[in-house]
């Protein structure tokens, strides 16, 4: 799959930022999945600015933003009341002092609202932090050292869940019981021991694991839809016998939120979906584009942390602008209504382009759920990791997405991530894009 985003006049000036920063930055970027091998070739548009629901590159074009940093642009770029909080918190407060202030508790307190699971709540930076605070505690609490994770999610980048994500499929064991691959050279050895790799959406691998090996298992950590391999959703009853079975084998079931918390509803997906999990994790739809996180849940399980049998720390954690964009932010999506007209929003995208490909005659179709989706090129559903592997169309998306931003429309190159809708997408940019994406789609055929 290598075809270029068009090295036309429209982008030399993002051509000449890439070619400079390379010099100095390892792969010109600061994440993988900025970088050319995630899908940005011949090189990532350098961003000048973002307003709203739109962002602006450096040569002057103006893109509908479906990217929204991969999640944190929930309110859409520079949301006033945030940004007016995170200024006052800066000119009027202070940052960082190593002491509690009065705000991380009101914090706290609005998430235990929001969500019927989390009974107290810890804050780090990063989801990435987050995860791995959550599966520490999910070991001590159990005295078992085991985690069980999915093919094709993503927890972050700490070595014990950095496996799986991208398997070579010939060396990474059955479908039904895969073996875990690290998601390249560095991690330590002996890591994985620590592990079970299970498909996703398949009960009866996660009951045989759990029969043979539940004695040893800590955890298991799932996003409650998958949005890191696109997005799949869980076949009916698979989250109802995930939490049964869990919890009858005395196992912490861990909802990995990061994507879905606070976006799919203030309750996040365990929300929609009516289950409660032992803990969860929450970053990206917390902050309103400022780095935070948080682990909460069970106040048994939490309670470890309470008299320091589980140390969880950080210079960082709830520093002073964190914690005033997570207090804004929630303000903003506690506003009566508001999820109401982001689903509108976002179902008038969503159908727009499942009604686009329906009447192309494509294999294609729309997957996902309110403000979080992703389009599949290829027969029939995806369920899993393999399927996606073996059977989605990547060379496609590509010509999709190649269509989409040079008319305009920005969202991930990569099939594994997904489009993001915001609180700040009009009707108007969502129309303008359908019409776009009519266009494109035309010439996929
Ligand atoms: N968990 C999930 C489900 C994610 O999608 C991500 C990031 O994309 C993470 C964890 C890691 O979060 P962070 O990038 O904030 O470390």
């Amino acid at each position: 799959v290598n075809i270029a985003l068009k090295l036309d006049r429209r982008t030399l000036a993002s051509a000449q930022l890439f070619a400079d920063a390379q010099r100095v930055i390892p792969g010109g970027v600061n994440s993988t999945a900025r970088a050319t091998w995630s899908g940005w070739e011949p090189y990532p548009i350098f961003v000048a600015s973002g307003h709203g629901a739109h962002v602006v590159d450096v040569d002057g074009n103006d893109y509908v933003d479906y990217l929204l940093g991969l999640g944190p642009m929930i309110l859409g770029h520079r949301p006033a009341k945030v940004t007016r909080a995170v200024v006052r918190q800066i000119e009027e407060v202070g940052t960082v002092f190593a002491l509690p202030a009065a705000a991380e508790a009101e914090l706290a307190r609005k998430i235990v609202a929001a969500v019927p699971s989390v009974e107290m709540v810890r804050l780090s930076n990063t989801g990435t932090e987050a995860v791995l605070y959550a599966t520490r505690l999910a070991r001590a609490f159990t005295g078992r050292r085991r985690i069980v994770r999915f093919e094709g999610m993503y927890h972050g980048f700490s070595d014990a869940v950095y496996w799986s994500k991208h398997p070579d499929l010939a060396s990474a064991g059955p479908d039904e019981q895969p073996v875990p691959v690290a998601q390249g050279p560095g991690l330590p050895k002996g890591v994985e021991d620590n592990l079970l790799i299970l498909p996703w959406n398949d009960v009866e691998a996660l009951r045989e694991a759990i029969r043979v090996h539940g004695h040893e298992i800590a955890a298991v950590l799932t996003e409650p839809m998958m949005c890191n391999t696109g997005c799949i959703l869980p076949r009916p009853g698979y989250l109802e016998a995930m939490r049964e079975l869990t919890a009858a084998a005395g196992i912490l079931l861990i909802f990995d939120e990061v994507i879905t918390g606070f976006r799919l509803g203030l309750a996040g997906a365990q929300g929609v979906f009516g289950i409660t999990p032992d803990l969860s994790v929450f970053a990206k739809g917390l902050g309103g584009g400022f780095p935070v996180a948080a682990v909460g849940g069970r106040r048994d399980v939490m309670a470890l942390v309470s008299d320091g049998t589980v140390s969880l720390a950080g210079t960082y954690t709830a520093n002073g602008i964190a914690v005033a964009a997570a207090n804004a932010t929630l303000d903003e999506l506690a506003v009566p209504g508001a999820y109401d007209r982001l689903y509108e929003t976002s179902d008038r995208l969503r159908h727009g382009l499942a009604e686009i490909f329906a009447r192309s005659g494509l294999p294609a179709h729309v997957v996902g759920l309110g403000p979080v989706f992703q389009v599949w090129f290829a027969d029939g559903p995806i369920h899993s990791y393999r399927d996606a592997e073996r059977r989605a169309d990547q060379a496609m998306f590509r010509r999709w997405w190649l269509g989409m931003i040079e008319r305009g429309v920005l969202f991930h190159p990569g099939a594994y991530e997904n489009l993001f809708v915001s609180f700040a997408h009009t009707k108007a940019d969502i129309d303008v894009t359908l019409a776009i994406a009519a266009e494109v789609v035309a010439r996929l055929r």
